[in-house]
């Protein structure tokens, strides 16, 4: 039997070209077992003070996790939640740790059982998932990002593109109503009639109800898939008059941490689609009960899978376990947490993405690219 015998941190700081270059941080977690196998997990902090704050998590969390099982993976992800009843209710740091260690876990147990996550999952519905870009806009020029984000569909092959908007860089979009909807419109010449579009408000941006109806009314001309994220989560009410007016579906989710947040959020009856990220919302484990929820209410699961190759590698076998998902996103731009970090980074052939086949999450992430960008 496989004991886990040590708990390691791997605090990271990297540039993320998807990004425009800006500085984003994430925790990995490596667990050890007594007879040599190594788990790994990440956590998708992207600030300072949360992946300081996780760490901690983490390390506290060492002594539940040292000496057990990995194969009672399950069991332990139940005594981690109950460890940190007081600081954890209903989410926040140890959420992240929690995620990390999860689905370090998961990943040992593939490993011990020589079996990849998507069986361990009890068998992918398919053997690869359709394949978005999913990047931020950063470019003043809206003919440049329509350009850029067309190249992706026409010479990559990517099915659609999700851009983030508000981020930064010059690209400024979000702002001003009537820049956007021209952009969406030279988008929508740049990718081809069948590409899908997915518009996502950045958190820096603050809509007015009135300005979020008229850009998505007229994205909607141009047929926008979704619009992510029009407004802030707990706007619920902006939420219910937006869906009065469009047809489009809604996205939200992603800041949820746990069951009942999106229990809450599938509750409001105005979101679509699930965002729902591995790394965030209580591993692997956190994730099958939000898929649960999704698939029980005919809404669709969308993996928000934007750090490392291990949270890509759980979450494409996430996303292959459900019908109810209708692609995975990747970022599209070479980036050190994807391309550096693991020998064979995922990439889309023809607009589709292969479930990792190896044991547990499939990808072994190289410790001297960590040490690379590691954050101290
Ligand atoms: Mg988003």
């Amino acid at each position: 039997m496989s004991r886990v015998s040590a708990v390691s941190t791997f605090p990271v700081a990297y540039p993320e070209p998807n990004d425009n270059n800006n500085q984003r941080y994430l925790l990995f977690v490596r667990l050890e077992t007594d007879d040599g196998l190594t788990g790994w997990g990440e956590a998708i902090t992207q600030f300072p003070a949360a992946t300081r704050a996780a760490q901690a998590m983490v390390e506290g969390m060492a002594e539940i996790v040292v000496g057990s099982d990995p194969l009672d993976n399950v069991a332990i992800w139940r005594r981690l939640k109950d460890a940190t009843w007081w600081y954890s209710y209903r989410g926040g740091a140890a959420a992240f740790a929690l995620s990390a260690i999860d689905v370090a876990l998961w990943d040992l147990k593939g490993k011990i059982l020589g079996q990849p996550l998507a069986v361990l999952l009890g068998g992918a519905q398919r053997d690869r998932v359709p394949a978005v870009a999913s990047t931020h806009a950063f470019n003043s020029s809206l003919e440049y990002e329509a350009e850029r984000h067309g190249r992706y569909v026409r010479d990559e092959g990517y099915i659609g593109v999700k851009i983030g908007m508000g981020k930064r860089g010059d690209a400024r979009l979000g702002y001003d109503v009537r820049r956007d909807i021209d952009f969406v419109a030279l988008l929508r010449e740049a990718v081809g009639p069948e590409a899908l579009i997915m518009m996502d408000r950045g958190q820096s941006l603050v809509w007015d109800l009135d300005a979020a109806i008229r850009r998505v009314s007229a994205f909607e001309q141009h047929g926008l898939k979704w619009i992510e994220e029009p407004f802030e989560p707990q706007d619920v009410n902006a939420f219910h008059k937006l869906r009065a007016h469009v047809t489009t579906m809604i996205a939200a989710g992603e800041r949820e941490w746990d069951a009942r947040g999106f229990a809450e959020v599938i509750a409001t009856g105005v979101v679509d689609v699930i965002g729902c990220d591995v790394g965030r919302a209580e591993g692997i484990t956190g994730t099958l009960a939000v898929i649960a929820q999704v698939e029980q209410a005919n809404l669709w699961f969308n993996s928000h899978a934007w750090s490392s190759a291990v949270n890509t590698a759980a979450s494409i076998a996430l996303s292959a376990s459900t019908s109810r998902c209708m692609f995975q996103e990747l970022k599209p731009d070479e980036n050190p947490m994807q391309h550096e970090l693991v020998e064979t980074p995922f990439a889309q052939t023809a607009g589709w993405i292969e479930v990792p086949r190896g044991p547990g999450l499939g990808v072994e992430p190289l410790e001297h690219v960590l040490r690379k960008y590691a954050w101290r």
